[in-house]
């Protein structure tokens, strides 16, 4: 489809431009740290979790544009959902990155839209950059496990 990849391009570059819920939150928020050493990554999430919901989340770090949009974007499509929600989220972004969860045979629901999210299916067909779209939602999925 022509212009989508511009589309694409520019979803991308805004939210690396104007990252969305940059900064940090105070303890009793949890905090984790993902690095993806191929790249020079590096993402710290900080969720605020209470009645099962993420409350608030905030991102900082640093690192190319694909990690830190899609740490961006993670933030935004996360943010005052439910836990149960955000694993099905991370999943499906997952999948979209061809990263299939082990042990989890149960089908993926597809029929909602990924919303700005699919802006990064084209990184897909660049293996070596999948770990820089991936590590916030890893990250992420950290920050959980110890929430
Ligand atoms: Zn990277």
């Amino acid at each position: 489809m022509p212009g989508l990849e511009d589309l694409y391009r520019e979803i991308i570059l805004d939210h690396y431009r104007t990252p969305r819920n940059r900064g940090e939150l105070a303890p009793p928020a949890v905090k984790a740290e993902g690095h993806n050493p191929l790249c020079g990554d590096e993402i710290q999430v900080y969720i605020d979790v209470a009645d099962g919901m993420v409350r608030d989340v905030k991102i900082t770090g640093q690192g190319c544009s694909i990690s830190q949009s899609s740490a961006s974007m993670m933030s935004a499509a996360v943010k005052g959902k439910s836990i149960d929600d955000i694993r099905n989220l991370v999943r499906r972004f997952k999948h979209m990155m061809s990263i299939e969860e082990e042990g989890n045979d149960s089908p993926i629901d597809e029929s909602q839209s990924l919303g700005d999210l699919e802006a990064l299916q084209g990184v897909v067909k660049f293996p070596v950059r999948i770990k820089c779209a991936v590590l916030s939602w890893n990250t992420l999925l950290d920050a959980l496990n110890n929430a």
